[in-house]
């Protein structure tokens, strides 16, 4: 129970000089009637503390600063006598503000219950005013605001004794300071009071204008408790409600203003506070006091919370005031505003509809709700899991409206629902939003895993499976990205089987899964497979040599840059990894038969199985044998046109094997050679050669395939020179022959060639001469037969047959003459010398005399017979050769002949005797019968009957021993 201590101001009724007096002009003030002379006093202040006599000091300031009053407080710290009651100013020395204890009187007065009491003495004028203060209660400087209780407030409990010093009486029915019951403000001096001041103390020609509030209302003319403006101390937001403000004008003169009724959140109301409402063009007189009441609506937007309303006078500013900041106040009780709006929106919604944000939560917002009262708190409400997820929780009361709910199983189904609640004491809570499902992400697929794969497939799976793949609209999907290919989205993790692939190629696969609200995972990384490569396909050969092979084979498929490897299976010769589709395989041998064949790899080097390509041979480039080419028989003459050449046979495999006899040069001149051109023939002979030139040749062969052996070396040769047709003879001598060829033979000059000439009698022969000049063939017998003939050679010192021989004799030499001998009656035996000549040299010896001649004979004498006895006889002798040429006669001289004698039988042999020889011859012949010309016998000397008998005996021996037989 608040206790209100009503101000009984008995010190008045003490005082019986105090004289009530009301104003006539309307105003409603009271004063005493009496003022102080010279309109001042001094106040000796003697309170015991500068505290007491500072807030004392301070009071007296307020009323000398009130405007238009000629008025003016003074003070010092004296003692004076507080209770010097002197009557009519007698025995009065000051005026004292002091403490006093009034439950023992008070001076000479009875005990009194009141605050303060002020005692004046007066004749005209005020002479004394003592101010005394009860100690019976608590007091305090401190501000007390609208406090009424104790300790009371020192300095308007001064304000208002000074006020009765000044000559004011209490004014019950207005707003004043000199209200006899008690209010609290400290400095304050209202309008009533001013009034009253200023008719007490007035200015002439002043004039103030000045509007300001109070909390204090006016009440009825009894001394009431003085009672504050009213208000309620609570209000529910959006409510209408009534306030009392209290305006006062403290200027002099009546004044229109505006009024701004406003709610602060603060007990200092200014126009930047909430204005509730307004008033227009309100009037009030000089230095009067209105108290009115209005209704004002407080805003629903109205945070909760404790607020202040309050007044401003001339808010707008429209009036010009002798003090504008006393204009707004506010009411001297806060109000609860109360809050009783749910948070916008209601029900609440949803921002973001609960989305999952891993595998494992799910967030949402709600949208923000507003209140006024603030912060707004969130609820998600976790409602359930239509797929028997685990894991969901509400978020609780919280003052963000965006929750991740986590702990959650990977695509399960969720659902939320939002309220909000703001923060009044007594909480409003919105309806709930709707209930949002959603599911939590699937499994991201961490990997390809694949399967078995192939030239043209790949078998891939996700390396993970992701959970809940057959829940609503889940699915996994795997990429070919490099093929642009995909499984499909599949709701199992089962192998997909990428076909329609290229061999050898590298394939990305990545895989990405989607949760039953089909909500996309990312892509896993990129996977590689490549699959394998093709196996080649078998292709002819081409492009062969006799050294090379390129085997082919067809990609099959295989993209562009696949590796193969090509292998001669019979060599083991290899290509090496390479990208062609060929390999041509070098040094090879010709006519070979070698076997190929091709594998291929991916570029992870993968192989695949060997592809056969097939055997191939290679082509024949190996020139004929022997290369180059030699000559089997080399270049011969075969006459004076003619020269033949055989090669080599040379073998080779490709037939027919062809010759090139090439005829190069004739380095003497020699005309009409050429060339065989290509013949099958090892041989072959050049015709139409000129004799005796040299001719060169060289022989090249070739196969049945072209290839052509180099040369041979250049052989030369000479053609046959013609073979001498025969001899000429030249001049002949007793010792010496010339002799040449009978022809004329051609290119006796050129390098060997020649003629020679041979005595084949002698054994000797002429040089080799390069001319057809005569060969004296010298140091010969005399009349000798030499046989000659001539041989040749050509250039090359080939030898022509033997010319016909031919023969001459070296001539005779003269006989010598000797003496003659065997002289008889009848003959005369003439010798001569041989002179050299050979045996059988014949001679013709001729009696010129006689006219006979020996006839050619090849003794060297003769018997000229048949002669005269005793007669002179000249002879002559001459020889001759073989040929019958004969030489110079040789006389012999001349002789005679002897006497006759008898002639001898039996002298066969004619030698003159008859001798043994003859005897001999004799006996042969003795016995014979036969004997006749034809066969003649020696000893048929009788009659020559044809018989050698005893009579031929007789005949015989008579002559026998003779030596003189003619
Ligand atoms: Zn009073």
């Amino acid at each position: 129970m608040k206790q209100r201590f009503i101000l009984d101001f008995t010190w008045l009724l003490g005082v019986l000089w105090v004289i009530i007096i009301w104003t006539g002009d309307g105003y409603s003030w009271n004063t005493s009637g009496t003022d102080w002379a010279g309109d001042d006093t001094t106040m000796s202040l003697n309170l015991g503390s500068s505290t007491w006599n500072d807030s004392a000091e301070d009071a007296l300031y307020r009323w000398n600063v009130v405007s238009c009053s000629s008025f003016d407080f003074y003070f010092n710290n004296d003692n004076k006598d507080r209770c010097d009651r002197g009557t009519a100013c007698i025995g009065t020395d000051g005026n004292a503000v002091e403490w006093e204890d009034f439950s023992n009187g008070v001076c000479s007065d009875a005990a009194s219950g009141a605050l303060a009491i002020t005692r004046t003495n007066w004749l005209i004028n005020y002479c004394n005013a003592d101010v005394l203060f009860n100690t019976q209660y608590s007091w305090t400087t401190s501000s007390r605001n609208y406090t009424t209780g104790s300790p009371y407030n020192f300095n308007s409990v001064a304000i208002h004794e000074f006020g009765h010093v000044l000559g004011l009486q209490h004014e019950n029915d207005n707003v004043a300071t000199m209200n006899s019951i008690y209010h609290a403000n400290d400095h304050k001096i209202h309008a009533n009071d001013k009034g009253g001041l200023r008719n007490i103390y007035s200015v002439g020609g002043c004039s103030k204008v000045d509007v300001a509030p109070t909390n204090w209302k006016k009440t009825t003319s009894a001394a009431v408790a003085a009672t504050l403006v009213s208000s309620p101390t609570s209000a529910n937001t959006g409510q209408t409600i009534n306030m009392e403000w209290t305006q006062e004008n403290h200027g002099t003169q009546s004044t229109t203003f505006d009024i701004g009724f406003y709610l602060s959140t603060n007990s200092t109301i200014t126009t930047s506070d909430t204005r509730l409402g307004i008033n227009n063009n309100a009037s009030l007189s000089r230095e009067w006091v209105l108290t009115g009441s209005r209704n004002v609506t407080i805003p629903a937007n109205t945070r909760e919370g404790t607020y202040w309303l309050g007044v401003y006078l001339d808010y707008n500013n429209n009036v010009a005031e002798s003090n504008e900041g006393n204009n707004a106040l506010a009411h001297p009780r806060s109000i609860f505003i109360r809050d009783t709006i749910k948070p916008s929106p209601d029900p609440m919604s949803w921002s973001s509809y609960p989305y999952e944000t891993s595998t494992t939560s799910i967030a949402m917002t709600a949208v923000l709700a507003t209140d006024a009262t603030s912060p707004v708190e969130y609820y998600h409400d976790y409602y359930s899991s239509t797929t028997g997820g685990a894991g969901g929780t509400d978020s609780g009361w919280q003052t963000s409206r965006s929750y991740t709910d986590s702990g959650l199983q990977a695509n399960h189904r969720y659902s939320y629902r939002v309220r909000t609640r703001d923060s009044a004491a007594t909480r409003n809570y919105s309806g709930y939003s709707i209930v949002s499902y959603d599911y939590t992400a699937i499994q991201t697929p961490t990997g390809i895993t694949f399967g078995s794969y192939g030239t043209t497939n790949i078998n891939a799976i996700s390396t993970n499976t992701p959970s809940g793949l057959t829940r609503g609209s889940s699915g996994l999907i795997i990429y070919n990205s490099i093929q642009g290919t995909n499984s499909g989205w599949k709701q199992n993790n089962n192998y997909w089987n990428s076909t329609g692939l290229t061999p050898n190629t590298n394939y990305a696969f990545r895989a990405r899964a989607r949760n039953g609200d089909a909500a996309l995972t990312s892509y896993s990384s990129y996977y590689y497979r490549r699959t394998l490569a093709a196996m080649p396909g078998a292709q002819a050969f081409s492009n062969i040599t006799c050294t090379s092979i390129r085997a082919n084979w067809s990609a099959n498929g295989n993209p562009a840059g696949t590796q193969y490897y090509c292998q001669n299976t019979t060599t083991g010769a290899y290509s090496g990894w390479i990208t062609d589709t060929f390999w041509t395989n070098n040094g090879l041998n010709d006519q070979s038969l070698y076997t190929y064949r091709v594998l291929a790899r991916n570029a992870n080097g993968l192989q695949t199985g060997w592809r056969g390509l097939g055997s191939q041979t290679t082509a024949d480039c190996t020139p004929p044998n022997p290369n180059p080419m030699t000559w089997a028989t080399l270049p011969y003459e075969l006459n004076t046109s003619q020269i033949r050449m055989r090669s080599t046979t040379a073998s080779d495999s490709t037939v027919p094997v062809r010759y090139y006899f090439d005829f190069f040069t004739s380095p003497t001149g020699g005309f009409g050679g050429s060339n065989s051109g290509w013949i099958t023939s090892t041989t072959y002979t050049d015709s139409g050669l000129g004799t005796n030139h040299e001719y060169g040749y060289r022989v090249s062969a070739m196969d049945g395939s072209g290839w052509q052996t180099g040369y041979s070396a250049i052989s030369y040769d000479f053609t046959d020179i013609e073979t001498p047709s025969g001899i000429d003879f030249g001049t002949i001598g007793a010792t010496s022959i010339a002799v040449r060829s009978s022809s004329k033979l051609s290119g006796l000059d050129r390098k060997s060639s020649g003629i020679s000439i041979v005595n084949k009698t002698a054994g000797t022969k002429s040089d080799w001469q390069q001319n057809n000049n005569y060969w004296t063939n010298i140091g010969l017998k005399v009349n000798t037969a030499y046989t000659f003939y001539a041989v040749a050679r050509n250039g090359d010192g080939n030898s022509t047959p033997e010319s016909p021989e031919s023969s001459r004799y070296t001539l005779a030499n003269t006989p010598g003459a000797t003496a003659f001998s065997d002289i008889t009656a009848t003959s005369i035996r003439a010798n001569w010398g041989g002179n050299g000549n050979p045996a059988g040299t014949m001679y013709y010896c001729q009696n010129i005399t006689a006219g006979t001649a020996s006839d050619w004979i090849s003794n060297t004498y003769w018997n000229s017979t048949g002669l005269d006895p005793e007669t002179t006889y000249v002879l002559r002798v001459i020889a001759r050769n073989g040929n019958g040429i004969g030489t110079a006669w040789t006389n012999l001289g001349s002789e005679t002949t002897l006497p006759t004698v008898e002639p001898c039988e039996g002298d066969f042999d004619n030698n003159g005797m008859v001798d043994d020889v003859d005897l001999m011859a004799f006996a042969a012949s003795f016995g014979r019968s036969d004997c006749s010309v034809a066969f003649p016998c020696n000893g048929d000397l009788e009659s020559a009957d044809g018989d050698v008998d005893g009579s031929d005996m007789i005949t015989f021996l008579e002559d026998l021993g003779r030596t003189d037989c003619p």
